[in-house]
């Protein structure tokens, strides 16, 4: 059974009035447990807003979501419940830490979630450990730390509650390349060591490349496509004519073929590429001896 089910869903921004926004039109999807699933899509095509419905954040207009086949407004207690199973990071997240300490910002969840005083200690040091959050930062000031470190001890703050769902929005936005890969190698940890299902909002396609099984890309307010990740990168060239960036590797790839060599264009990764180059050169090479 799948994990989150996306039923029917859409939503208008201000209905009514003369600012109003349809930022949702029927969205359908569901997600197996343990999927680490991409969402890309240009700015304001949806992704935010579609997020935010998962843990109950903003509530649906029309359509359901359904955790473990359950509605989350109707079938449990809490909305508190599913916001512990479905975590959330938010865009820019450093922004909402608060607390005097790191290690009492990412304590926050878990002691929310009613632990005991030893399981909380135990949750925060792993996230801290996990998020690569030190015993001195935990210590200090969230104030006092650079832009990277802010955001990983924000992610620790999810992770210490071990949601079953991870969901992050544009986690890497803003970060350099060495700050980005140091957040999505820990998001890859989390999924393979928990099992955990993983939603990544990226506009980077070279991110969404690296990590997804799955992909959803989103077109004003709508699912445009919903596939695995090797099919999705099958139709690189459509992705880049709607303007998302491609990996650069793809884009070499297309090149190629357009330059007339017969070579797939579906390859995304550097590993795939090296691959593919050698089976079209071993290709060539029994051409020409036969
Ligand atoms: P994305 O995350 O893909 O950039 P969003 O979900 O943020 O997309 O936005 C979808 C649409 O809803 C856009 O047209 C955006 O301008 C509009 N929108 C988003 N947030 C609000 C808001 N708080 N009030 C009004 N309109 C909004
Ligand atoms: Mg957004």
């Amino acid at each position: 059974m799948s994990v989150l089910k996306i039923e029917n869903l859409s939503y208008v921004y201000n209905p009514g009035m003369p600012s109003e926004t349809k930022a949702l039109d029927n969205i359908n999807f569901e997600i197996d447990e343990g999927t680490f699933v991409g969402v890309i899509g240009h700015t304001g095509s949806g992704k935010s807003t579609l997020i935010s419905h998962l843990n109950g954040l903003t509530k649906p207009q029309t359509g359901r979501i359904l955790l473990d086949g359950k509605d989350i407004w109707k079938d449990y207690e809490n909305i508190r419940d599913v916001r512990f199973s479905v975590g959330l990071v938010f865009q820019y997240p450093e922004y909402q830490l608060f607390e005097e300490t790191c290690y009492r910002d990412i304590a926050f969840g878990p002691k929310n979630m009613g632990l005991s005083e030893e399981e909380i200690d135990k949750r925060v040091k792993m996230a801290a450990k996990f998020c690569g959050v030190t015993d001195e930062m935990l210590a200090g000031s969230p104030f006092d730390l650079s832009g990277g470190q802010k955001r990983r001890a924000a992610i620790a703050g999810i992770i210490a509650m071990m949601p079953r769902v991870l969901v992050l929005d544009e986690p890497c936005a803003g970060l350099d390349p060495e700050g980005r890969e140091l957040i999505l190698s820990q998001v890859k940890r989390y999924h393979d060591e928990t099992g955990g299902t993983v939603i990544l909002v990226s506009h980077s396609m070279e991110d969404i490349a690296n990590y997804a099984d799955k992909v959803v890309v989103m077109q004003n307010g709508a699912v445009y496509k919903y596939a695995p990740t090797e099919e999705i990168f099958r139709d690189a060239e459509t992705l880049a004519k709607m303007g998302l960036g491609i990996p650069d590797v793809t884009k070499v790839f297309i090149k190629l073929r357009e330059m007339g060599v017969d070579i797939g264009t579906d390859v995304y990764t550097i590993p795939y590429a090296v691959k593919t180059l050698l089976k079209y050169k071993a290709k060539k090479e029994a051409e020409k001896n036969a």
